[in-house]
């Protein structure tokens, strides 16, 4: 076997291994080093060293992943934001209180069935009984179904939150180490 001439990574000594080996001890510095060879030169790397880039470089990859994860959870929730706006001439705008909007339909459905009573006691038939029926049931069903929505929306944000600052709380550990 071949004897070969290195240096010490750690603390420069020379060291003489053989073609085979791939780890050597240092006898000065006690350094574990790991033998690597390029087609033109031998070098001796601390095995120590390798562990703790390699260690490092997980963590970064996982810190990374996280961060992808939380932008991720941000682009759908902007999304979902989106969505759920209503569109109007002036653009889109976020939906208003659900509960003042059931307040104002079911005034709005008084009026009309109170103007549907007047009308039953006046004895006109048909239509114009129903007509403001119609209308008052459709206004409760569209207030009753916005709060639905409403609390729907709220859930949804509260669940996106609560996702997002465990994931920040996550990559705070992370970078903290
Ligand atoms: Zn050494």
């Amino acid at each position: 076997m071949e004897s070969l001439s290195v240096r010490c990574n750690h603390c420069g000594a020379p060291l003489q291994v053989s073609d085979a080996t791939r780890f050597v001890t240092c006898q000065f510095c006690q350094s574990s080093l790991e033998v690597k060879r390029t087609d033109s030169s031998i070098f001796t790397e601390e095995v120590a060293k390798i562990a703790e880039n390699t260690g490092k470089m997980a963590e970064s990859l996982e810190v990374i992943a996280l961060q992808n994860e939380i932008e991720k959870l941000d682009r759908e929730w902007g999304i979902e934001q989106m969505n759920s706006m209503v569109p109007s001439r002036r653009g889109p705008r976020p939906p208003g209180n659900p509960w003042f909007g059931l307040a104002f339909t079911i005034f709005f459905a008084a009026v009309c069935f109170s103007m549907a009573s007047r009308i039953s006691s006046a004895r006109v038939p048909g239509i114009f009984f129903f007509v403001p029926v119609g209308m008052g049931l459709f206004a409760l069903f569209a207030g009753i179904s916005g709060v639905f929505k409403g609390e729907t929306r709220k859930a949804a944000q509260t669940s996106y939150q609560q996702r997002r600052t465990e994931l920040e709380h996550q990559l705070a550990t992370l970078r903290s180490k």
